[in-house]
């Protein structure tokens, strides 16, 4: 039994409880767990109000509100407490358990420190995601780890991996060193997947904050080996207990050696073993049902057999371009109906929708606007549709959000050529209809920063053409001219050097002018053959059952052993 723990997680549009691509990566998985039959069990935490419901001012300002959901409806209680200590309060935990069922039956336990009766200190651990950091995600931290440790001893669960799907549940290597007394021992049972390149992205606490949490726990521990600058930094100790570690794309596994030097590639005397398995997408959670009408006519099979996406050919080009136009004109509808933009049917449409934060760059193509207006009364009309969250704190990505707004202002007084939109609150229902629904879909985070990335995945198995950077996956999947197009030069595996804004937006403004927009209005056999193209190229290997045999293969058989 794996047991996949994780602090975020999309599993279906009425569970709030994720903030972007670790949630629904979560969701996929498991979903492909169940159809696979691999034998799992998800730990992560209930939130009662969910992640951010987004709101927008005409200005731009992002508000941010609760978003309350029917757990007890969408959640099974069980009849069980266990305790546990956070510093000297000792509190009631409970678990609520959701199942997916396929070939077999994947269960999720949502844990619940929010017990009537309990600390409200501690009743405050489950009702948002990512709400603070501090002794508030240290605690929840105890929660999902150490908590969800004892959950699975307490219902029996006979788990042979530990899965610490980034670090935020690394604390469980505690309990487990307390029962197999080795570092050696431990290491036999958990793997980490690393999924953060930006240092700022690694969980640290002050050893005296840890101290004083865990002080009744009893662990015997060498701290002093754990700490960096009196910090202990979680994603350090989960690679120092794992027998595994990986990363989520090739080009991952050179950065994260550069973070983690105890894990260089090539470096078998290294303390630890690293891997990579680049992510993928559970091709039936996200190829639109229209689409899936057309792909069941004609690549019969590609449902249980992904790798069939690759006889995307056979489907004629004209009903490809009919189908994927009822879904753009779905979107387009939603859009019009939802703001004031009118969008139209037969334009360009380009989709740039994910977590709104500084190395994501969301508005890069927006910094000049006079060229971008330029480009499209010149080369043909454009219509940008724009979506995502800020973290309530990130005040730069609140910032970017509010650019956004301001030049779409600024254009709206100046032509008609291009026009620009943003759809309030991203989540998965958005997300499904925008990487169908738009003809390119815009990915330009700055190098080396992108984990993998996973939404370009989804959009190309809809036909949706890709045009990102030059990072994470894109690196293994992106053919220039063929299933998309690059930004910025493309680095070896090893540079790690990072993206320069002007020179990227040169990759952007020249390529819309000179190959995106010249295709799409004048060469439409062309671009359906890189719609196909898409289909056929992405499908067969960036999805959840190549990735989840890829963990079986090279992560979990630590544990299978
Ligand atoms: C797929 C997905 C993401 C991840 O998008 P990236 O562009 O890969 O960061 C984030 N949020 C939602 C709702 C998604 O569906």
């Amino acid at each position: 039994m794996i047991a996949y723990f994780v602090m975020e997680l999309a599993v279906e549009e009425e569970i709030p409880t994720y903030s972007g691509g670790l949630g629904v990566l979560a969701g996929d998985t498991l979903y492909s767990f169940a159809d696979m039959d691999v034998p799992a069990v998800c730990v992560t935490l209930l939130y009662r109000k969910g992640y951010t419901l987004q709101k927008i001012t005409p200005h731009g300002m992002q508000l941010d509100f609760d978003s309350p959901w029917d757990y007890k409806k969408k959640l099974k209680k069980l009849d069980l407490e266990i305790e546990l200590y956070f510093g000297d309060r000792l509190q009631r935990i409970t678990c609520w358990e959701y199942a997916i069922r396929s070939k077999s039956e994947v269960k999720v336990l949502f844990l619940d420190g929010g017990l009537e009766g309990n600390d409200p200190e501690i009743r405050k651990l489950n009702e948002k995601l990512y709400f603070d950091d501090g002794i508030y995600r240290l605690r929840q931290e105890i929660l999902l780890g150490i908590g969800g440790y004892r959950v699975l001893k307490a219902l029996g669960y006979n788990v042979h991996v530990y899965h610490i799907n980034e670090s935020h549940s690394a604390l469980l290597v505690l309990e487990l060193l307390k029962e197999l007394g080795s570092r050696e021992k431990v290491r036999e049972k958990c793997v980490f997947t690393t999924h953060t390149p930006v240092p700022a992205g690694h969980d640290k606490f002050p050893i005296d904050m840890v101290l004083g949490e865990l002080k009744n726990y009893g662990y015997e521990l060498n701290w002093e080996e754990e700490l960096e600058n009196g910090h202990l930094n979680l994603s350090h100790l989960a690679m120092r207990y794992s027998g595994k570690v990986n990363a989520v794309s090739y080009k991952h596994l050179f950065v994260s050696s550069h973070i983690f030097p105890e894990c260089s590639v090539g470096n078998p005397d290294g303390l630890c073993d690293i891997e990579y398995v680049t992510n993928g997408v559970y091709h039936k959670r996200w190829v639109h049902e229209e689409i899936k009408e057309l792909f069941n006519e004609y690549m019969i099979g590609w449902d249980e057999s992904p790798i069939l996406l690759q006889r995307a050919y056979e489907i004629p080009s004209e009903l490809l371009l009919k189908r994927h136009n009822k879904v753009k004109s779905e979107l387009i509808n939603f859009i019009n109906k939802q703001t004031d933009a009118s969008f139209a049917d037969d334009v360009l449409t380009i989709g740039i929708a994910r977590r709104v934060t500084p190395y994501k760059r969301n508005d890069l193509i927006l910094r000049d606007i006079d060229r971008l207006i330029h480009i499209a009364e010149s080369f043909g009309e454009l219509q940008l549709v724009f979506a995502g969250k800020a973290h309530p704190k990130d005040t730069a990505g609140k910032e970017m959000i509010k650019n956004i707004f301001e030049k779409m202002d600024l254009i709206k007084q100046r032509t008609k050529a291009l026009k620009i939109t943003f759809l309030e609150n991203y989540d998965i229902n958005l997300a499904k209809l925008l990487v169908a629904g738009c003809d390119v879909w815009l990915n330009n985070p700055k190098r080396p920063y992108e984990a993998c990335g996973t939404s370009g995945m989804k959009a190309a198995i809809n036909g949706v053409i890709n045009f990102s950077t030059w990072d994470g996956w894109w690196l293994e999947g992106g053919i220039e001219g063929v299933n998309g197009w690059g930004i910025g030069p493309k680095p070896t595996w090893q540079d790690l050097s990072e993206s320069k804004d002007e020179e990227d937006l040169e990759d952007i403004y020249g390529k819309l002018a000179y190959i995106i927009l010249p295709t799409y209005y004048t060469r439409k056999d062309e671009w359906v053959r890189l719609m196909k193209n898409s289909i056929a190229t992405v499908g067969p290997f960036f999805n959840t059952y190549r990735m989840v045999s890829e963990y079986i293969s090279k992560v979990y058989k630590i544990g299978l052993r």
